[in-house]
């Protein structure tokens, strides 16, 4: 279904950012017939290459910095690293020119349904789930946004997909216009990305846009405790705290509508926040008519992502965990909660304005000793320091080492920084690969 900009991008479009979801946006728009132009103002070995393959297919690009001066597009896709006030904006701002994200531009040409997941942690391990479970049902399904492959790529394909799991940041939402998922799951809210955000606020609100064109015929799956005023879709809740809610967590046991449908150790993902994810998408499932025992089969076959609270090694009875993932407070309290004590935790990274104050008290009973890594290793040192013993280490090597010497047969050291990787390493991938090559 073309639903309807088809003569605003046939013309000339402008796309800002030249990451894989602004190449494939690039490509959408110049299949469409669209006279395309990219901007980045970065320059790097990546980027020029991004920059050769679209140049053959007739696509021009503009490469680094004093390339924002003059615009001449009728529409404007915007990446999602970029922020709509950024200064490369300005240009597109002052000619008043509309300025959609990528994935409402691959949504606006997709044929089939569209499930979009979004919240602050778990995003990308309920996509995964979701998909495998809509294939073990003989859907064509495929995951995209977010966790890899661009949405643009998904509408590109020769052989069309039935329905599009999408990972929905909130940077994606933020210039959505006319995005309206068939089914939506909003897994939580907590504090991230205050480096990109004046508030909670405002982070929050960009979030909640996910909601802003659905109505009554959709459906939206929630974490219980989340409320927003005047929500229009129809909610389906799930909570694993003992709440009354539609999909719940009893002693293991995953729940549908009162009947339990499996234990999750009979799966491979572990604890209340992947309890979380495997209700979202029990309730996602049900709602495209995927039968139970595909369902189930699919939450037996799954096998967590790597970087999420991944096994690595044991050694000397030591185990390993590798959960790199772990971008925000919340995530590093997900990974400890899930021991009662033995753990020597490695933690820090690069700031992005949160506090950490409220951990100490989790970590007191249950880590043996914290090691603190990179820009906020002072600062977690001076909040923590009260509540557990803390060793500040110049580098993740440093600390691995320092934790397996101290380390006894039946600990765990677990690396959950908590913060970004942009301080000492190019992102979550290369850092874990550090942690487990140390
Ligand atoms: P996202 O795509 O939202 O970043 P991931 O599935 O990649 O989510 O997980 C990111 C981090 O959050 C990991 O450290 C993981 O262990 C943790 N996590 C996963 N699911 C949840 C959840 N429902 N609530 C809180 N933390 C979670």
């Amino acid at each position: 279904m073309n639903r309807g900009i088809q003569k605003m991008v046939a013309q000339k479009a402008l796309v800002i950012g030249l990451g894989e979801s602004g190449r494939a946006a690039a490509e959408l728009l110049h299949q469409l017939g669209a006279q395309v132009v990219v901007r980045d103002e970065g320059a790097s070995e990546v980027l020029s290459q991004r920059s050769e393959i679209l140049a053959k297919k007739g696509i021009r690009v503009e490469l680094g910095s004093g390339v924002q001066q003059g615009v001449d597009a009728d529409i404007a896709v915007l990446s999602p690293g970029i922020s709509l006030e950024a200064d490369m904006m300005k240009p597109v701002r002052e000619a008043g020119i509309p300025v959609i994200s990528e994935i409402e531009l691959a949504w606006l040409y997709f044929q089939g349904k569209t499930i979009a997941i979004t919240g602050t942690n778990g995003k990308s391990t309920t996509t995964g789930l979701i998909e495998e479970m809509l294939k073990a049902g003989g859907m064509k399904a495929e995951a995209c946004g977010n966790i890899g492959t661009p949405f643009s790529d998904v509408v590109m394909k020769e052989d069309p997909v039935d329905v599009a799991v999408v990972e929905v940041s909130s940077f994606q939402l933020e210039a959505i216009d006319t995005f309206r998922p068939d089914v939506a799951v909003y897994l939580n809210f907590t504090p991230d990305h205050l480096d990109r955000y004046q508030s909670l606020n405002e982070y929050r609100a960009a979030k909640d846009r996910i909601f802003v064109n659905m109505d009554a015929s959709q459906k939206v799956i929630v974490q219980k405790e989340l409320i927003w005023d005047g929500l229009l879709p129809e909610r389906i809740n799930f909570d694993v705290s003992g709440g009354d809610a539609e999909y719940q967590w009893v002693d293991g046991m995953l729940i549908e509508n009162g009947e339990p449908v499996i234990h999750q150790s009979e799966t491979s993902l572990h604890g209340p926040h992947n309890a979380e994810n495997q209700l979202a998408a029990l309730a996602v499932a049900k709602e495209m008519g995927i039968d139970d025992a595909a369902r189930r089969a699919a939450l037996q076959s799954y096998q967590p992502l790597a970087h999420r609270c991944e096994f690595v090694a044991e050694w000397n009875g030591v185990q390993f965990i590798n959960d790199s993932k772990s971008t925000n407070p919340d995530s590093l309290r997900k990974a400890v909660e899930g021991y009662a004590s033995g753990v020597h935790l490695i933690a820090g990274g690069k700031d992005k304005g949160f506090s950490y104050a409220d951990l100490a008290e989790l970590l007191r009973p249950r880590c043996s000793a914290v090691y603190l890594i990179g820009q906020m290793a002072v600062e977690l040192e001076r909040v923590w320091k009260q509540a557990v013993d803390c060793i500040l280490c110049r580098s993740l090597e440093e600390a691995v080492h320092s934790s397996a010497a101290a380390a006894k047969s039946g600990e765990v050291v677990l690396f959950s920084p908590g913060c970004s990787s942009f301080d000492m390493f190019q992102n979550f991938q290369d850092r874990g690969n550090q942690f487990r090559q140390a």
